[in-house]
């Protein structure tokens, strides 16, 4: 297994995670665009609103692995998956260049 997380460098990665959610894109939830999202999935690299972090959740961890970015500690390796995944932009533009013909199935999910 991995060694613990020494507390130096858990500050630093909470640091690195926060200024990394101020960038331009990350600002805003990356599946419905509200702002100020607090929450992250590490494996998509892309920043989530609370409700959307929660219809990842239910995705699987197959497809997409959510943390909160203030109450979960991050290891140093999900904050380079952050990193380099280029944020919110550019794995949308990635994942779904065509939001208009592949809408994100957002609302659908509350009724359930
Ligand atoms: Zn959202």
């Amino acid at each position: 297994m991995s060694e613990r997380q020494s507390k130096a460098t858990q500050v630093k990665n909470e640091r690195i995670l926060n200024d990394l959610a101020k960038y331009p894109g990350n600002d805003r939830c990356a599946d419905c665009n509200s702002k100020n999202p607090r929450w992250a999935s590490y494996s998509l690299g892309i920043f989530l609103c609370i409700r959307c972090a929660g219809i990842h959740r239910k995705l699987g961890t197959h497809l997409s692995k959510v943390k909160s970015i203030t109450m979960d500690q991050w290891s140093s390796a999900q904050i380079e998956m952050m990193r380099e995944s280029g944020g919110n932009i550019v794995v949308n533009s990635r994942i779904n260049p065509n939001p208009d013909k592949h809408p994100l199935p957002l609302a659908t999910d509350d009724e359930q």
